[in-house]
């Protein structure tokens, strides 16, 4: 090879490369002033946007500082669950015995079906029954995504250890008469925040059950016997993965453990639970 050969297509490169590299600083010039210019309109859009639609609480729509927030008073108002709590139900513990992994006494007498549950605040009147009847029966859309982020923050090592999210289906009919199943909402914004799958068909709700309340816990029980399948085609995307349910509310567990039934006989090879609210008795 000659050597002068190889040195003018040196220069040629070296000369690209300063003209490529001139091009880069050329425009490295040019986007932190157009970076600028975006900020700035998208701070004044915001602003706008402030004026016309000012931040309301998501609860009572009083003033707040930004939007997605509740006001100090519904804050103040919801009973956060936080640690010390059982490992397997979720429930909080009055007292903190230094222990971790403990189990309560209602998790060793009755041990539910699925493996943990955890849920951000305890299901109460005021606040928390509001934000769920709102999501719930009042088309609140809006408030599946800040409802959501908190569920990924209160369920965040089950979603660690997680491969799917699936939200407890509604039947066909009711879905049909509702337009919108909760628990696919709030498990679309914890997908989102957790860049996580959510699987909506893998689960299906067969059996038409009467309402639980007034039931005692044998009834309903039975009443969700059998309501929940997982179809034939869908068992290779329920088989060896750890799956976490999503739901609005967890109350006697009978729902739940139902699905998480279905799910484990199709092979999963875990059930979590993470829900907005969970009922907790005797404290
Ligand atoms: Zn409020």
């Amino acid at each position: 090879m000659d050597f002068d050969d190889t040195s003018a297509t040196g220069a040629i490169f070296v000369a690209a490369e300063r003209t490529a590299t001139q091009r880069i600083w050329k425009s490295a010039a040019i986007v932190p002033g157009l970076k600028r210019g975006l900020e700035r309109s998208r701070a004044s859009a915001s602003l706008l946007a402030d004026l016309v639609f000012p931040p309301s609480c998501l609860c009572c729509r009083g003033a707040v500082g930004s939007h997605g927030a509740l006001c100090s008073n519904c804050w103040s108002g919801i009973n956060f669950i936080e640690k010390p709590y059982c490992d397997r139900l979720g429930t909080p513990f009055a007292y903190d015995l230094g222990i971790e992994g403990l189990l309560s006494p209602e998790a060793l007498a009755d041990p539910p079906v699925y493996t943990r549950a955890r849920a951000v605040a305890r299901f109460a009147d005021g606040p928390v029954r509001q934000l769920v009847h709102r999501l719930k029966y009042h088309d609140r859309m809006d408030l599946a995504g800040p409802l959501g982020a908190w569920m990924a923050r209160a369920g965040r090592e089950l979603l660690d250890a997680a491969d799917l999210l699936v939200p407890v289906p509604l039947h066909r009919r009711r879905l049909m008469w509702r337009q919108f199943n909760q628990a696919q909402a709030l498990a679309a914004a914890i997908g989102r925040a957790r860049s996580m799958k959510v699987e909506s068909n893998l689960l299906h709700r067969i059996k038409r059950t009467t309402p639980q309340i007034g039931l005692s816990r044998v009834q309903r029980a039975s009443n969700m016997q059998g309501a929940f399948t997982v179809p034939d085609e869908a068992k290779p995307f329920v088989e060896g993965r750890a799956i976490v349910l999503i739901d609005d509310v967890l109350t006697s567990g009978a729902t739940i453990n139902a699905a998480a039934r279905a799910l484990l006989r199709a092979g999963a090879a875990r059930v979590d639970v993470l829900v907005f609210a969970r009922v907790v008795t005797g404290g």
